[in-house]
């Protein structure tokens, strides 16, 4: 029950009264009800901050509305402290501790000497706390950090996942939020108290009640102020309207984390695992004897969710790796405006016939600007990638121009911008360079560093376990008996799994026994994101595969109208998904490009993403039935598309062959030679 009427986000400050002018740096609420946000209210000081707010919480309360109240400073601080001090570990007792102990008026207040006395007391030597801000030396407060001493985390773990987030313990100085906390926590210690009841304290407590705080931090999202809007003022506006405009399940999402002790900052992907899949993801409709590729995929796509963690990783550990969360770009690219060519740059636009014009002392060039101005009428040398200059918004091109060193001589007409890139007119500052579920390419790699990107945050490698089934099964390189075969599914499997950019682990050969199987299954669910195996998965004596599913109770048959194709044996195995393919290696690598690969792709993180296909000119002729789609091993040569010349679920020579697959849609068709085919090249499914 999380979702609210109201959003009230409040920018707080640990300074003292800002006086009647609303200013930066002061405290400034927004609230945002019903699609509306109002203008940002400005308090000069926290006593007025106080008042307000119970006014608010009254308000919202006798009207019945639930109220989502936002804070810009830590609610807690790094682990020990809270049982340091207090002798528990629960942060809503540290919000009493300092409720007792802060003295605050609008002049003055006794922050940095409750800092200190902590310092003190703790006797650790001189920390956690640091930078007196004031003018007297206070006895275990120390100006700099030479010599401390902190036997706490620097950081909050959400403030580790946050980039930029300062630590709670520096009390003074630019961007430092020690301050805001202290004088923070006793006023929301003290509206707790008032409205005791109706408040629950996010992450602490279940938001059970009307009202809910919640920590914030509007530099995590919010863009750069627009003209005439005071930071702050626009922050939390921003956060208010965007917090208000949430699709309840992402706001709820957004705030289920575990972070009892810390707190953590709404908006920063949860430290803890996803959750779970869901018993019933792999159910199908009941009644259905074939299922349509289609349909299939459609459920797929639509019960599977991102089942690995996130972590934070420096661009050159990204490449085809996940993005946890869509990337905004830092900087604008190009930053300034620019050059496209050599030349010579002045005031356009130029009217058309024989131009000349006197040449300024000096030139632009990439890197190296020039830092005066160009009069009207003059121009400058300037090089490609050069900054334009002031006074700069057109440039000619070196080869149209004949010069002699002072001056310039060109024939016109020029149109005033000609040869030049305007700032941000590839990507503006704050706008989304790359989606959620992007895997990172090189390009991906370039954009994120030309926006100023240098750390990203990715889901974490998604891990395939992958196992062949069958008494008949032996390795490559030994000996093979009759009856014996060699395993070609478990390196097919193992390398399309590195190929899609996975972490395949490889369990091995398991004999058609079930208490192996069982060993081996409960093994790869410690292990692995994900269970792959291959045989066994059919309803058969010897279909181990699909008994063990059925009998832990988490087993569908999948009967998908495919060919080539048998059932699929999907069920959670432990909690953990597992793709039970068809042995025969034609049938489990078709299955595994057409099912698996999306689906383990959204497993990853990924993005639902179709193979893209090329309608070529067919290279054969065939007859198909209605009632199934059908995946032909194909390649292209001449433009035509080729397709192996049996269709024999065994020959394993043709997928080698094969470049890619021709699909052929569900229907009846007959197929002659120059009619249109769908080709999907292996290359497409990531191969
Ligand atoms: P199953 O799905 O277990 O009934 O197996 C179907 C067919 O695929 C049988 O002919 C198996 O011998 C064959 N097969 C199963 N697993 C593999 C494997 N890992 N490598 C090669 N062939 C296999
Ligand atoms: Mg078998």
């Amino acid at each position: 029950m999380t979702p609210f009427d109201t959003f009230a986000m409040v920018d707080w400050s640990g300074g003292n009264d800002t006086g009647p002018t609303p200013r930066a740096d002061a405290i400034w609420v927004a609230v945002a009800r019903a699609g509306q946000v109002d203008a940002p209210v400005y308090l000069r000081n926290r006593g007025a901050a106080e008042a307000w707010l119970a006014n608010l919480i009254d308000a919202e309360l006798a009207a019945g509305r639930r109220l989502c109240l936002g804070f810009d400073f830590p609610f807690g601080y790094p682990a020990g402290f809270a049982q340091a001090l207090t002798g528990a570990a629960d942060p809503l007792g540290l919000w009493a501790w300092f409720a007792e102990r802060i003295h605050d008026s609008p002049k003055s207040n006794n922050r940095f000497d409750v800092a200190a006395m902590i310092n003190r007391d703790l006797g650790h030597g001189p920390g956690p706390f640091w930078a007196n801000g004031l003018r007297r030396d206070i006895d275990g407060l120390p100006r700099t950090k030479a010599g401390y001493a902190n036997p706490f985390p620097d950081r909050r773990a959400v403030e580790q996942r946050a980039k930029g987030a300062f630590t709670c313990w520096q009390m003074a100085g630019a961007g430092a939020v020690g301050s805001q906390v202290m004088m923070g926590l006793p006023v929301l210690e003290r509206l707790r108290s008032r409205f005791a009841g109706s408040v629950s304290v996010w992450p602490f407590e279940p938001l059970e009640r009307p009202v809910a705080f919640v920590e914030i931090w509007p530099s995590l999202t919010v863009d750069a102020a627009p003209e005439g809007w005071i930071k702050d003022a626009w922050q939390v506006h921003e956060v208010a309207r965007v917090l208000a405009g949430m699709p309840d399940q992402e706001l709820t999402t957004a705030l289920t984390v575990t972070a009892p002790e810390e707190g953590w900052i709404l908006g920063v992907p949860a430290a803890l695992e996803p959750p779970p899949l869901r018993n019933d993801c792999f159910a199908l409709p009941a009644g259905v004897d074939w299922t349509p590729v289609d349909e299939a995929l459609e459920l797929l796509r639509t019960r599977l969710a991102p089942v690995t963690g996130v972590d934070v990783a420096p661009l050159d550990r990204a490449l085809g790796r996940i993005l946890a969360g869509p990337v905004k770009a830092l900087r604008s690219n190009p930053p300034q405006p620019n050059t496209a060519v050599d030349g010579y740059g002045f005031a356009g636009p130029a009217p058309a016939g024989p131009q000349a014009m006197p040449l300024v002392a000096g030139r632009a060039a990439a890197g190296v600007p020039f830092a005066g101005s160009v009069p009207p009428g003059a121009a400058i040398r300037i090089l490609t990638g050069a900054a334009l200059p002031e006074g700069v918004d057109t440039v000619i091109l070196e080869e149209d121009v004949t010069t002699d060193g002072s001056q310039i001589a060109f024939r016109g007409p020029l149109k005033r911008g000609a040869n030049t890139r305007k700032a941000g007119e590839d990507v503006v500052a704050g706008t989304e360079a790359l989606p959620l579920g992007r895997r990172l390419t090189p390009a991906d790699l370039a954009l994120l560093s030309a926006v100023g990107v240098s750390e990203v945050s990715l889901r974490k490698p998604l891990r395939v376990a992958v196992l062949s089934t069958g008494d008949e099964l032996v390795e490559p390189g030994v000996a093979a008996g009759v009856g014996q075969i060699f395993d070609a599914n478990r390196p097919m499997l193992i390398s399309m799994m590195t190929c899609f950019g996975f972490v395949p682990v490889d369990m091995g050969r398991v004999p058609d026994d079930r208490a192996a199987l069982k060993a081996t299954l409960n093994q790869a669910a410690e292990v692995a994101d994900v269970i792959l195996s291959s045989g066994g998965a059919s309803a058969g004596d010897e279909d181990h595969v699909s008994a063990l599913l059925r009998e832990a109770g988490a087993m569908q048959e999948w009967r998908i109208a495919v060919k080539p194709g048998r059932p699929l044996a999907l069920g959670l195995w432990e909690g953990t998904p597992v793709f039970g393919l068809p042995g025969n290696p034609v049938a489990a690598m078709v299955c595994t490009l057409i099912f698996a690969h999306p689906a383990l792709a959204v497993l990853s993180g990924q993005s639902w993403a179709a193979p893209q296909g090329f309608t070529v000119p067919a290279g054969f002729e065939k007859r198909k039935k209605p009632g199934r789609r059908e995946y032909l091993r194909a390649r292209v040569r001449e433009g035509r598309a080729e397709v192996f010349a049996s269709e024999g679920s065994g020959r394993i020579s043709g997928l080698s062959w094969a470049e890619g697959l021709v699909e052929i849609g569900d229907d009846a068709r007959h197929i002659h030679p120059g009619d249109p085919v769908r080709f999907i090249p292996y290359g497409s499914f990531g191969l």
